[in-house]
């Protein structure tokens, strides 16, 4: 899963709304966050496979420490406690929403990929592999992303159009992912996929902040 992730950070503001937009693209991210650095590391290990699913070219082999079901639970632990560290003052629900957000990563993953997702250490995988299907998977990912985003609209203090605007580009970025060619190598996966996640969260940051208008004197 890539943008459908963003869906429950749209839908999380709304339940949490003292906690930024932008610590939740980053939290639902979170797994793919540590994972992208451990690949470039060589310590979890993905290979591009055409054809592997009828979407998605990756084959990941080897990744414990950041798609276990163990390690989910642990890293959502990690991001409450962090948060709970950080914003004393939002209270423990606003850190159980970070978390969740976090944990809710493993969870659309498990509907979209193949059984690599191992439930502890490197074994038990599992995986419904919706990827095999992308229309379906392209659907699911659209009605996540458009149902959080309809949901955070709701709030009243967000940039309609702007926010629109993104949701729509995000898509297109994931139509281009399904249908375009695969990555060159496992490095440029991580790489990308990095990029990708730094800029959403970075346009979201923007998106929330006051905009200045400048007036000539
Ligand atoms: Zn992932």
């Amino acid at each position: 899963m890539f943008v459908g992730h963003y869906g429950v950070s749209f839908a999380a503001r709304k339940t949490a709304p003292s906690v930024p937009l932008w610590v939740l693209f980053v939290a639902v991210q979170l797994l793919d966050f540590v994972w992208a650095p451990l690949v470039l590391l060589g310590i979890e290990k993905v290979r591009i496979v055409p054809g592997i699913t009828a979407s998605n070219p990756l084959d990941l082999y080897y990744m414990p420490y950041t798609h276990g079901l163990v390690a989910a639970l642990l890293w959502s632990t990690g991001a409450f406690v962090v948060y709970r560290l950080a914003r004393p003052r939002d209270g423990r629900k606003s850190a159980l929403v970070v978390a969740a957000a976090v944990f809710s990563h493993w969870v659309l993953d498990f509907v979209v990929h193949r059984p690599d997702l191992p439930l502890y250490d490197d074994t038990a995988k599992v995986g419904l592999g919706l990827w095999n299907s992308p229309a379906l998977a392209l659907g699911l990912e659209a009605a996540l992303l458009f149902g959080g985003m309809w949901l955070y609209l709701q709030t009243g203090t967000a940039r309609r159009m702007a926010t629109a605007g993104f949701c729509v580009l995000m898509l297109a970025i994931q139509v281009y992912v399904f249908f375009g060619p695969p990555p060159v190598s496992d490095k440029a996966a991580a790489l990308t996929a990095i990029a990708a996640y730094i800029v959403f969260a970075a346009v979201t940051r923007a998106l929330e902040r006051p905009w200045r208008i400048v007036t000539p004197a």
